[in-house]
């Protein structure tokens, strides 16, 4: 195994990208993690599983068992091997939600395409009053991460009653893949839900990381009797509890195969990722 190492920013974020080099073929190999959280710096790391321009591109192959991802985060949001629905972590807990708006439990052996995890340990908390949408929400911890430096990344529970609460997750695929943005317009499914209990997992990613990951915000939403869920894409709540999580180093594990390895990741993607984070167009039609 060859292991490259390098600085990507002046704030002590280090990139560490592990990268195997196997024989050629049509190989998808499954990633192993040998190391774990063994001191507190390692529990302040953020760890990503491929790239979302890999996702957007369409690489759905699961790389990394839910086992060995747990091993890097008990807290996250990300997705399943072939598309296969929406992935919340919570309390060290993997859950799914599926495309038919129901939530499961997954089993350690399910590979994972795309994903950030982290240990979460409270550094910060944000009583937030009413929030009529989920712009007046990213606003509000925006402000936050503006005094606390926006240059680090964030994993950010908020706990609450919510009013309102818009969801979205998407069918399984099957090979070949299309597109990420291409696949939503016809695959993805909208579940809205009123007067729910239960808790957003919310990732900010610094402006940096687009070329990596989405910049700012990613929230993920499960409800507190875990039959309910998806990713985020309305909100609003009378009041609710942020902690925040603040991290200051980056570890990410590239997928192996010959899709990935193909992709042109010098094209910007920045338009499709928007729209697949947040498309309310699709929602209202
Ligand atoms: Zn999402």
């Amino acid at each position: 195994m060859k292991k490259i190492s390098s600085i990507i920013s002046n704030i002590c974020v280090s990139t560490l990208i592990l990268l195997s080099i196997t024989g050629c073929g049509a190989w998808s190999r499954q990633r192993e993690i040998n190391e774990g959280p063994e001191d507190e710096d390692q529990r302040d790391t953020l760890f990503q599983v491929s790239l979302l321009q890999g996702l957007t591109f369409g690489d759905y192959h699961g790389s990394v068992p839910v086992s060995e991802l747990m091993k890097r985060g008990d807290i996250g949001i990300g997705t399943f091997d072939g598309l296969n629905g929406e992935l919340i972590a919570l309390d060290g807990v993997v859950y799914r939600a599926a495309a038919d708006g129901s939530v499961e439990t997954v089993g350690n052996d399910e590979l994972i395409p795309f994903s950030n995890v982290t240990f979460f340990d409270e550094d910060e908390v944000l009583e937030i009053g009413a929030v009529a949408d989920i712009d007046e929400l990213k606003a509000l911890l925006d402000n936050k991460v503006k005094e606390l430096g926006v240059n680090r990344f964030y994993m950010v529970r908020i706990d609450g009653d919510f009013t309102t609460m818009n969801v979205r997750s998407e069918y399984s695929q099957k090979e070949p893949y299309e597109p990420l943005a291409k696949v939503l317009e016809t695959d993805q499914t909208f579940f809205d839900y009123e007067n729910i209990e239960g808790t957003v997992v919310a990732l900010y990613c610094p402006p940096y990381m687009d070329s990596l990951n989405a910049t700012g915000w990613h929230l993920h939403f499960i409800s507190g009797d875990r039959l309910y869920g998806g990713h985020v894409l309305g909100l609003s709540f009378d009041s609710a509890t942020a902690k925040l999580d603040y991290t200051d180093g980056f570890e990410m594990l590239l997928p192996e195969n010959e899709l990935f390895n193909g992709f042109d990741l010098t094209i910007d993607q920045s338009e499709d990722i928007k729209k697949v984070e947040t498309d309310a167009e699709s929602k209202d039609n």
